[in-house]
């Protein structure tokens, strides 16, 4: 296995499964904090940007038109509200400032700045970026945050599915804690390995490999961990942020019906199956799927200082 240590814990008791038949990959569990993830991850590329020839506008468009808006737009209000309840944030107390990693077309930033916040953020994909400033005039800095170099100058840092996505998770955590103010607040959402992914990933060693589908869904090249409430509260703890709250929410970002038909459930079965499926995202009645994550920067303390051991 290529990835020796937790990505999460650093822990080296790494557990392997059987590698999936249908995709080749194997897949290990930390055996210490119990994050699950790809362990060929570190032998992919890493990407830095992504030009127009690659993926353009019209593609990127058609991919953000995906996304269930009812639900990101109440995810939106409730994380903006917990932000502004943490920063203690007052109305016209002055601007405070968000800075949104990955921030897609901007819609967020979008949404916040409706709210009253200072908006910045970044991409790598350049489709994003046209896209954000067309549709939102909103300015995201083009590059990963390591070539970008950028103050400590934001009350909140926020990331949507970016973490689980990054060749080096530490790192990025290292510079959401550069981002923020002493006293600032994170928030993330990941995803969480929840009672069906244990299910799941039972039944892949009990098949050696033969049943895999959801698990190759669930971890894939480029989402390639599940956390647990322990693995994230460690890592982050390890980056130097206090004040960790990690919940696990029911929250489909993507309308069930690609979601079930990238499972395999396409045609007349699958459409019947994910309009059930939407019916039971509605009333709240779905697995939890994602973790929300909540993390304070100290007023006076530098990255490492909390857990050195
Ligand atoms: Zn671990």
């Amino acid at each position: 296995m290529a990835v020796q240590t937790c990505p999460a814990c650093h822990s080296r008791g790494l557990h392997p499964y059987p590698v999936s038949r249908r995709t080749g990959r194997r897949n290990f569990r930390c055996t210490s904090c119990g994050l699950v993830g790809w362990g060929q991850r570190d032998e992919l590329a890493p990407v830095e940007t992504v030009g127009l020839d690659t993926i353009s506008v019209e593609q990127r468009e058609a991919w953000f038109q995906l996304k269930r808006d009812g639900v990101t737009a109440a995810a939106w209000a409730e994380t903006l509200d917990e932000l502004s309840s943490r920063l203690g944030l007052e109305t016209g107390a002055g601007q405070p400032k968000i800075y949104d990693i990955g921030a897609g077309d901007g819609a967020f930033l979008d949404f916040a700045r409706s709210r009253g916040y200072d908006v910045g953020g970044n991409e790598l994909l350049e489709a994003a970026i046209e896209i954000a400033r067309s549709k939102f005039d909103i300015d995201l800095d083009l590059g990963d945050l390591s070539a970008l170099d950028l103050p400590a100058a934001n009350d909140a840092v926020t990331l949507w599915c970016v973490l689980a996505h990054v060749p080096s998770p530490d790192e990025l955590l290292d510079e959401c804690f550069s981002l923020l103010k002493p006293g600032g607040v994170l928030f993330l959402q990941t995803p969480y390995r929840c009672t069906i992914d244990a299910m799941a990933l039972g039944a892949l060693r009990a098949s050696r490999g033969r049943v895999s589908r959801w698990v190759d869904r669930r971890i894939a090249q480029h989402h390639w961990l599940l956390h647990t409430r322990r693995s994230m509260t460690v890592a982050l703890e390890r980056a130097g942020f206090v004040d960790v709250q990690v919940t696990p929410q029911a929250r489909y970002s993507l309308q069930a019906a690609p979601y079930l038909a990238s499972l395999g459930l396409k045609g007349r079965g699958g459409e019947v199956v994910s309009k059930g499926v939407d019916r039971l995202l509605d009333k709240g009645l779905a697995p939890r799927i994602v973790l929300d994550v909540y993390a304070r920067r100290p007023l006076a303390a530098t990255p490492g200082q909390a857990l050195t051991a």
